[in-house]
């Protein structure tokens, strides 16, 4: 039995964040909330585990504004700084628990982890770093607490990436590739996450026409497209061109799966 799951979208912006800094156009000058994008994230949640997929810049406020009062591990999807950069916030829950959090990444990640938080893994450690237990993950599917997760495989640019899949869920972000060995471990789920950077070409992120492409290749019902640029236009009037069955994600939105 697969547990019931909860997701809350953290965030769905690119690396930039929308607004971007200094930016004045249209989008970024939007009253909208739906146009306010902190950098991509996601919350899982069954009834007994929480794990947060990424932690980016925006971690320590996405972690306030959804209120979250208990993580029991991050998993990363890939060592790019706006997926990264949060996690040395994440000390606040060892005060709380008095224990390590478990980190799950793949040996690429991992080495990033270790370099740029090195503090947190060295011998002589000073008080109020993050406590860290590292999981190294390959292909292989894993378990977070209750909650089974199978990786996924995808391609940005060069770089791989992990997506994953949660039961009848499915989330990917900066991807521009993905295998036919890999989507057919997509295949058959009830929704799934995908990035669409903008309408206009990009070299290492699906853009809109794309993302739609294989969300109908896929036949999957229900999608989400995330990491999402200024260049994408307002949400409401990008959100009204979709087919039926495909949303922008935005901030806040919670799916849940039986
Ligand atoms: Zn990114
Ligand atoms: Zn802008």
């Amino acid at each position: 039995m697969y547990p019931s799951l909860k997701i809350t979208f953290l965030g769905t912006g690119t690396s930039s964040g929308v607004p971007m800094i200094g930016c004045d156009c249209g989008v970024c000058q939007s009253a909208d909330k739906k146009d306010k994008r902190l950098r991509a994230s996601i919350l899982v949640q069954s009834a007994k585990t929480t794990l947060v997929v990424d932690t980016g810049p925006d971690f320590r406020y996405q972690m306030l504004r959804q209120k979250i009062k208990h993580v029991d591990a991050v998993v990363f999807t890939h060592p790019h700084k706006d997926h990264l950069a949060g996690l040395d916030d994440i000390r606040a829950f060892n005060f709380f628990t008095k224990k390590p959090i478990n980190v799950y990444a793949d040996s690429l990640t991992e080495e990033a982890v270790r370099r740029d938080f090195y503090y947190a893994f060295t011998d002589t450690k000073y008080p109020g770093i993050p406590e860290l237990n590292m999981n190294t993950i390959s292909m292989e599917p894993f378990t977070v607490g209750d909650i089974p997760v199978v990786p996924i495989l995808v391609w940005h640019l060069k770089m791989p990436v992990m997506g994953f899949r949660f039961g009848k869920f499915t989330y990917i972000t900066d991807a521009n590739k993905i295998e036919d060995t890999e989507k057919e471990k997509i295949r058959g789920s009830e929704a799934m996450v995908l990035n669409a950077l903008r309408k206009q070409k990009h070299i290492s992120h699906f853009t809109l026409g794309e993302a739609i492409d294989l969300v109908r290749e896929l036949k999957v019902p229900e999608a989400y497209f995330t990491h999402m640029s200024h260049q994408m236009g307002l949400h409401a009037e990008i959100e009204s061109e979709l087919p039926d069955g495909i949303h922008l994600a935005w901030d806040g939105l919670i799916l849940e799966f039986q």
